[in-house]
């Protein structure tokens, strides 16, 4: 009798055993983000720049996958991570966006929920310090999906967000810059050479080595909700009131749950037109592809075929990573649920 007693405990021991870890198994977690794609030369990075984008990185990741870790929400994560990047002048979003034509900035920003299908989006933002924030919002608290202007930021008051003075977003950088692109532009000009200026504000756009910096992030958490997140201040240069893929639902960010998540960098006509977070994720959905494969099947054949330069970082529903590019680097950073956090600039390391 003590006997069989013994035994029961046993098989309920590693009974119970094998089902923690089953259920442990069964919510994987994991977090990716980007902060940019484009032709970012070694040369051009000094030692000590390059660990402060990867310490950046790093401390994004980290807060995103901190809150995952403690069973939180996919969609608080990525805000938490894309708001680190926001508020750093080394990105392209928030402080340190770049600077359009006139000498403004004008910030775009989007987010997706996968369990709901729900989206929101702000374009053309000016004093909004988070503009992944007011995207939650739109989506949350108002019955549209995309606002954009004044109009944004008249919705912005009424949810309480403080307006921030456009002097918030400067920097000597993204200034330089500008110059630098407008010289160009109009040194093309000049020699009547539209086809190169018009190269410069469109095809060449991420040839040239200061215009990236674009973030964004995607994330499982443990219900197993996906969802994906972007924020820019888009293209150096760019027109009045041009507004890129970033937030845009299906170009530059897309969630649905049991399919993939994405969130997009790069030039954001291409991504438009060629529907690029919306094309990988059907590809998982409806060709059963592989996250992987489905991830560079669109941006290093499709994307180039077009001549369209940039990149993704994408999910799958199991927390597997992708995180392909067709430009020389793309800042990102990753970590999958018990591993050590993986940052990256370059194709190898
Ligand atoms: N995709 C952004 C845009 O076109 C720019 C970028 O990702 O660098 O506005």
């Amino acid at each position: 009798m003590d006997h069989k007693i013994k035994i029961t405990g046993l098989l309920l021991a590693i009974l119970s055993s094998s089902t923690t870890q089953v259920v442990a198994d069964e919510k994987p977690f994991s977090i990716a983000i980007h902060g940019g794609a484009g032709t970012i030369s070694k040369a051009n990075l000094t030692p000590e720049q390059e660990q402060a984008y990867r310490d950046k990185l790093s401390q994004a990741v980290n807060a995103g996958y901190s809150i995952l870790e403690k069973g939180g929400d996919s969609l608080v994560a990525i805000q938490a991570a894309i708001n680190v990047l926001e508020d750093s002048p080394l990105f392209n979003a928030g402080v340190g966006a770049v600077y359009t034509f006139d000498g403004q900035h004008e910030m775009d920003a989007s987010i997706m929920d996968g369990k709901t299908m729900n989206a929101g989006a702000v374009a053309g933002v000016k004093h909004i310090k988070n503009p992944i924030n007011l995207a939650d919002a739109v989506m949350n608290k108002s019955p549209h999906v995309m606002l954009s202007g004044a109009g944004a930021e008249e919705f912005a008051l009424t949810q309480g967000f403080q307006l921030v003075p456009v002097t918030h977003f400067d920097t000597d950088k993204r200034y330089n810059q500008l110059i630098d692109a407008k010289e160009k532009i109009k040194t093309a000009e000049t020699a009547k050479d539209y086809q190169a200026a018009n190269h410069l504000m469109g095809r060449d756009y991420l040839d040239l080595d200061y215009k990236f910096g674009t973030v964004g992030a995607v994330a499982l958490d443990q219900n197993g909700n996906l969802a994906a997140g972007t924020s820019t201040g888009g293209m150096t240069a760019k027109r009045f009131g041009r507004i890129g893929d970033s937030p845009v639902i299906g170009a530059g960010t897309y969630a649905e749950n049991g399919v993939c998540a994405v969130s997009a960098t790069g030039h954001g006509e291409y991504f438009i037109r060629y529907h690029v977070a919306g094309d990988i994720c059907a590809k998982v959905k409806y060709q059963k592809k592989s996250i992987i494969q489905a991830a560079d099947e669109v941006i290093n054949q499709r994307l180039i075929t077009a001549g369209g330069t940039g990149g993704v970082i994408a999910l799958d529903q199991r927390g597997n990573i992708a995180t392909p590019f067709n430009t020389e680097g793309m800042y990102r950073a990753t970590r999958k649920n018990g591993e050590p956090v993986q940052v990256m600039i370059w194709r190898d390391k």
